[in-house]
């Protein structure tokens, strides 16, 4: 990635600048200064399955804005399913990127954000609007994009429309068949009441190693923000009461073997 970025690498980390945000959650935060001062701003997500917003996409990409610890920070405060949709939204407009453009040749479908299941799409997808873009990639996995709760805020927030009426659609929109979504995915947007009941609760989803895929590196050990993780017999061991469902772990491990429950 380095050598294609050539000279034009920068590190969006490298200085940041405080402004407001969603007293809700936090009064301020550090948005990376290179993209408040760039004049335009093109956001490159990923077609892929998420375990906590169903699926990931041009809104929860700009979630990458926030430098370092923050992004684990804001998890905690969210502290719900529920409230975290809300806060990839505002962090979304803080800056609303300029352009979006997908990288759905080789998709995710399943456990992810790490999930080993790739899945052949042979597309790029761009839009001028998140909540279209989003809009479309929900209706391609299969899903209503109605019942996904960080695209309803967008929308009440008047960032866009996911409706198929109001978005022009210029080439082809395939319905991937039969693509896996994450586990509770299908649940937690099918209206069932206990299961929105549990998205509304901390106890949704827990990391879990796999012991016949884990090797005991402690790669997740040492990366966990909030130090969740301890090894046990060999296995990590999230404890509940820490864990702020970060998917970090599950990101970081080299062996696919997090697994989220
Ligand atoms: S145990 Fe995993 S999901 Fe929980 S806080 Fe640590 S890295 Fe995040
Ligand atoms: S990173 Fe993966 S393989 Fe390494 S200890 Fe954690 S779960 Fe096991």
């Amino acid at each position: 990635l380095m050598d294609a970025a050539g000279g034009y690498y920068q590190n969006l980390g490298d200085t940041t600048q405080k402004i407001a945000f969603n007293p809700d959650f936090l009064h301020q935060v550090g948005v990376s200064r290179e993209i408040l001062d760039a004049d335009i701003f093109i956001s490159l997500p990923k077609f892929k399955t998420h375990g906590l917003t169903v699926m990931t996409g041009a809104i929860k990409n700009s979630y990458g804005i926030l430098p370092g610890a923050q992004k684990a920070r804001l998890h905690q405060i969210a502290g719900t399913p529920k409230r975290f949709h809300d806060v990839i939204v505002e962090v979304f407009r803080l800056r609303i990127p300029d352009l979006f453009i997908m990288d759905a040749v080789v998709g995710m479908e399943g456990n992810g954000p790490a999930s080993p299941e790739l899945r052949e799409i042979g597309l790029v997808l761009a839009a001028d609007n998140a909540v279209a873009l989003d809009g479309v990639v929900a209706r391609m996995m299969g899903l209503d994009p109605g019942r996904l709760r960080f695209l309803q805020t967008a929308k009440t927030l008047g960032l866009g429309d996911y409706d198929s009426q109001m978005i022009e659609i210029h080439g082809e929109m395939p319905i991937l068949n039969d693509f896996k979504l994450p586990p509770l995915g299908g649940e937690a947007i099918s209206g069932n009441q206990a299961i929105q009941e549990l998205m509304q609760t901390k106890t949704q989803v827990r990391p879990q190693a796999d012991p016949g895929l884990c090797t005991a590196c402690e790669s997740c050990v040492e990366h966990c923000p909030v130090s969740a993780l301890t090894m046990k017999d060999n296995i990590p061991v999230a404890d509940t009461d820490i864990c702020i469902t970060c998917f970090c772990c599950q990101e970081i491990c080299p062996e696919k073997a997090m697994a989220l429950s």
